[in-house]
């Protein structure tokens, strides 16, 4: 069984650390707020007083951060790399962008250690039941090496190619699943003013040519997929602010690779306004009670 350190242990990091704690792993971790490392520590983590610290002596890092800059912050200023064993690996399931993730394997390179971008999709409920889906980036040997490790944390685990291509998978899905979720719930809002009952519109389109994930599996309007946040007045799920964060990465590669995505600018334009009017902290679905007038003015 592997000695882990776990950086960030926030609503994904926590969850995961538990399971890595079920696996028979052993973690130590580390966080900057006192009251995620009280939860680390009572869930069966061992604390430690900084990054180094917590990276001394192990066979793996694994990191879940907010962004690119404290990913930064703890791999190169805090000197994760450096305090890192030779040959270790560096695992950060961070939602960041490829150029950021490319620096930070490079860095690793000169350090002696691996470093793999693997950021997840699957939200706060997929980390605590250990189904989360890991796009993985950078060498096949690495990626081998943490297979064990991201599968005590996941279900579905994909070698996405080389460095950065974890997080390209991770914000193409995103652009895609923003665009998708604000075409559904525009045919709910449509069909609401065509006197058209929505869950008519759900049983039609979900067997049609309509269908897909935002409408079949996380209905956008409450009634049809009891599960989903919509019938929870959309409490997250996966938050709105999380979705304009994952747009802007993507609206950054596509003008740094000059790619045309106007739909994905637009939706990042949707998102922007949404989150102006109050929206953040809903679930991305509740982009249908912002097309309806429903929540404050921007
Ligand atoms: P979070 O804000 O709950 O947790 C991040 C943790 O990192 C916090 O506990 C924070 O104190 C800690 N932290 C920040 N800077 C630090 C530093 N310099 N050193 C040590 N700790 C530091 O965020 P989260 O929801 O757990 O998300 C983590 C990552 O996973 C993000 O990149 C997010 O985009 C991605 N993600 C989140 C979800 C979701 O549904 N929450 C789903 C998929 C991906």
């Amino acid at each position: 069984m592997a000695r882990i350190a776990f950086i960030g242990l926030g609503n994904m990091g926590l969850p995961m650390v538990r399971n890595l704690l079920k696996a028979g792993h052993s973690v130590v971790g580390f966080d900057l707020a006192e009251a995620n490392r009280t939860n680390a520590a009572a869930a069966g983590a061992t604390l430690a007083d900084s990054p180094a610290a917590a990276v001394a002596g192990v066979d793996a890092v694994v990191t879940a951060l907010p962004a690119a800059p404290q990913v930064r912050a703890v791999y190169v200023e805090a000197g994760v790399f450096d305090a890192m064993p030779d040959g270790s690996i560096a695992v950060d399931c961070s939602t960041i962008d490829p150029e950021t993730a490319r620096a930070m394997s490079a860095a690793a390179s000169a350090a002696d250690v691996s470093y793999l971008d693997a950021p997840m999709s699957g939200g706060v409920g997929g980390a605590a039941a250990g189904t989360l889906t890991f796009m993985v980036g950078g060498s096949e040997d690495a990626f081998r090496r943490a297979h064990p490790l991201l599968q005590a944390m996941g279900k579905n685990i994909f070698y996405a190619g080389a460095s950065g291509a974890g997080c390209a998978a991770k914000i193409c899905n995103n652009m895609l699943l923003a665009i998708s979720m604000i075409g559904v719930c525009e045919a709910f809002a449509l069909a609401e003013k065509l006197g058209l009952d929505a869950h008519k519109l759900y049983d039609i389109s979900s067997t049609a040519t309509g269908r897909c994930w935002s409408l079949n599996d996380y209905c956008p309007a409450p009634g049809p997929v009891p599960t989903a946040p919509s019938n929870r007045d959309y409490a997250p799920g996966f938050s709105a602010a999380l979705m304009l964060k994952d747009l802007r990465l993507a609206m950054a590669a596509a003008q740094e690779g000059g790619a045309a995505t106007p739909l994905g600018a637009h939706a990042a334009q949707i998102y922007a306004l949404m989150a102006a009017s109050g929206g953040s902290d809903l679930d991305f679905s509740g982009v249908l009670k912002w097309l309806k007038g429903e929540l404050g003015s921007p």
